[in-house]
């Protein structure tokens, strides 16, 4: 479904063009709490700084390396705390990051993919029609969607979700890191059990 999507960019090509941009330090990076269990997917930039810290240690790499003048380092691709962090189980923090990830930065009307700058965040019901800002009433939305659908209803605007607004729960991200896992072998052991 995503490759179809995506072949589907067309007129707002949203891919940005700029390289040679240290990208790798945005690869994700599995995060295990002490106890192996995965509870988080970050940055490569955040993994490497709590490794670094000696927060976390490095459990999988990946085969590119870090350079600076003064020392090289691998990639993670998995890290483990090193200390058992209690992990609320019931919500994740509402936030615009958390909606983004759990829409996959898929615009939920056009169901194209954008880089996060290029997203925003819509109220399905408008907020002037009393619409609350929880997960189930907000998601990505392009800014020509936006547009589009400015503070009309679904039904007014003609536009609909390309899928039901869920509540990120510890389901939705268990689902989402191994949605992510199937693309990195080594997180594989970690996530499939
Ligand atoms: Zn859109």
């Amino acid at each position: 479904m995503t490759a179809s999507l995506a072949h589907d960019r067309s007129h707002h090509d949203p891919v940005p063009r700029e390289k040679p941009r240290p990208t790798f330090l945005h690869l994700p990076v599995l995060v295990l709490n002490a106890t192996y269990e995965p509870i988080n997917i970050c940055a490569a930039r955040r993994a490497l700084i709590l490794v670094l810290k000696g927060v976390a240690r490095t459990e999988e790499e990946h085969a590119r390396m870090v350079k600076s003048p003064s020392t090289s380092l691998p990639i993670p691709s998995v890290i483990r705390l090193l200390e058992f962090r209690h992990i609320p189980r019931q919500s994740r923090a509402l936030s615009r990051k958390n909606i983004l990830m759990r829409d996959r930065n898929t615009c939920q009307y056009c169901g194209n993919i954008f880089s996060p700058g290029e997203l925003t965040l819509d109220h399905v019901v408008p907020r002037s029609l009393g619409g609350p800002s929880t997960w189930e009433n907000l998601v990505a939305c392009c800014k020509s969607c936006n547009h589009t659908k400015g503070n009309s209803t679904l039904g007014e605007s003609n536009l609909s979700l390309i899928r039901e607004p869920r509540s990120f729960n510890l389901h939705t991200s268990r689902q989402l890191m191994r949605m992510m896992g199937h693309s990195d072998e080594q997180w594989r052991k970690y996530l499939f059990y």
